[in-house]
């Protein structure tokens, strides 16, 4: 075997993986005529690959990366924590990252939000709050509280249970014997709005069906999850903050808990530092992981309330505590890869600086709107997304078979963008170090790809 660090090409190194590789979230036969990238390094906005062609990362590596890959000041505080401490195991154990960070955490999260507990992926991070809100329900003595309440179009992670409470059925149908079944209310996603009605006006309208669920199932659930503001994953639909505020009421108001998923939307990609901060409202959880290392490395952290921690505080007899782990649960370069990312947040007006760029991707994309197979641009915060339609007046999308957002990847790559539309919508959840040239760069080529795909001669 060939040293890592020997010349190779994209052709031997693609060879190579698809004869030992399965990778995610793909029908690996689509690899015979669009191979995986070879990857050999990465600097700020930019992917290069073996060959030397470059690619602007406008998805910001699914969602991760906040900072830029192989960002300075990330990199050095890994090498030195490194060369100090690289994992122990947090039972039992403690150490200078996980401590720093959750002070941190806790500091920058919604008031309330006082505890920490650690996982290692995102859905991770769902299990062990769906667990520790059923549990908790179960140490009040409340056992008949067993189910979960979450909206249609939602995702939250592959995992059973993290499956289970999400409702993309691309990704779940196949599984449904395996998993519990949530009540599901109307998302109030607003691509679905009547004409002329406002954001507000429809996510307030569609809290009706969230109301009269919570109503009715209040006595058998343990929490309502959500994914504030953004349903990433779903096709980047969005709705309004009220909708939140709303939630948070209704919550205390029929004893249920708030479970936000911040996954993907956390740490300024709506704007704010958190997105619930645009509602006002503390979660009783609050998951965390994608940006919470910059992009670097897997963690995830859930956040909760003293009320939540002292229902599971007690004698070791009472059998009360939350028996949940992972190995590297608080992994220390994680921690400190995280800690690295917070410190460029305070550095910096990052947010500030992020409102500019918002209206510079809104700029560039505005002519989009009158496309004639595009139903909507849409954006909130750092994220733009615009959906292709079959029928633009009727919103009657494509079929899915047609593929047409794969067109728009190809066209992506072949002008140096990586664009990973989710179906036939196309987005930009770009970096925060993205220039305004890059953004134009990202919007044109959209453009072009849209062109190229919705062309049909
Ligand atoms: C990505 C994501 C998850 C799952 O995180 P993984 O680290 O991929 O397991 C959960 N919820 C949301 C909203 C996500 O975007």
């Amino acid at each position: 075997m060939k040293p890592v660090d020997t010349p190779m090409d994209n052709d031997e190194l693609i060879r190579r993986d698809l004869s030992v590789l399965w990778h995610p979230c793909t029908q690996m036969k689509d690899h015979e005529t669009l191979p995986p990238i070879p990857v050999r390094r990465a600097a700020g906005a930019y992917l290069e690959d073996l060959d030397g062609n470059r690619y602007l990362d406008a998805v910001s590596s699914w969602w991760v990366n906040l900072f830029g890959h192989c960002n300075p000041h990330i990199n050095a505080a890994l090498r030195e924590q490194l060369d100090t401490l690289e994992h122990v195991l947090l039972a039992g154990f403690t150490h200078r990252p996980v401590v720093e960070l959750s002070e941190r955490l806790v500091r920058i999260a919604p008031p309330g939000l006082s505890r920490c507990f650690y996982a290692d992926n995102g859905s991770s991070a769902i299990e062990v709050a769906i667990k520790m809100s059923f549990h908790y329900w179960r140490n009040l003595g409340q056992s008949g509280k067993t189910r979960f309440l979450n909206l249609s179009n939602s995702y939250h992670g592959e995992t059973l249970g993290a499956l289970a409470v999400g409702d993309v059925a691309l990704y779940k149908d196949t599984y449904r014997a395996l998993l519990l079944e949530p009540v599901t209310v109307p998302s109030p996603d607003c691509f679905a709005r009547a004409p002329g009605r406002s954001w507000e006006e429809h996510t307030r309208e569609m809290f009706r069906h969230m109301e009269a669920a919570l109503e009715r199932h209040a006595a058998s659930l343990c929490a309502v999850i959500i994914e504030p503001l953004v349903q990433c994953a779903g096709h980047m639909r969005m709705y309004h903050p009220v909708y939140l505020e709303l939630l948070r009421a209704a919550c205390d108001r029929y004893g249920v808990h708030l479970i936000a998923d911040e996954i993907a939307v956390g740490f300024g990609r709506t704007g704010t530092m958190f997105a619930c901060e645009q509602a006002g409202i503390r979660p009783d959880f609050l998951c965390l992981s994608k940006g919470l290392t910059g992009g670097y490395l897997p963690l995830s952290v859930v956040l909760t309330t003293d009320t939540v921690y002292e229902a599971f505080y007690d004698d070791h007899r009472s059998l009360r505590a939350f028996l949940h782990s992972h190995s590297y649960t608080g992994n220390p370069l994680g921690c400190r890869a995280a800690l690295a990312t917070l410190d460029l947040f305070e550095r910096t007006p990052v947010l500030e600086d992020n409102r500019r760029r918002a209206a510079r991707m809104a700029r560039a994309t505005a002519d989009l709107a009158d496309h004639p197979h595009v139903a909507e641009v849409r954006q909130t915060g750092m994220i733009l997304a615009i959906e292709m339609v079959r029928d633009k007046a009727r919103r009657e999308p494509y079929r899915w078979q047609e593929r047409r957002g794969l067109a728009v990847y190809r066209h992506g790559l072949r002008r140096g963008v990586l664009l990973r539309p989710l179906g036939d919508v196309v987005y930009f959840m770009p970096p925060y170090i993205v220039t305004d040239a890059e953004i134009d760069l990202m919007a044109e080529v959209a453009r072009e790809g849209i062109d190229l795909a919705t062309h049909d001669p």
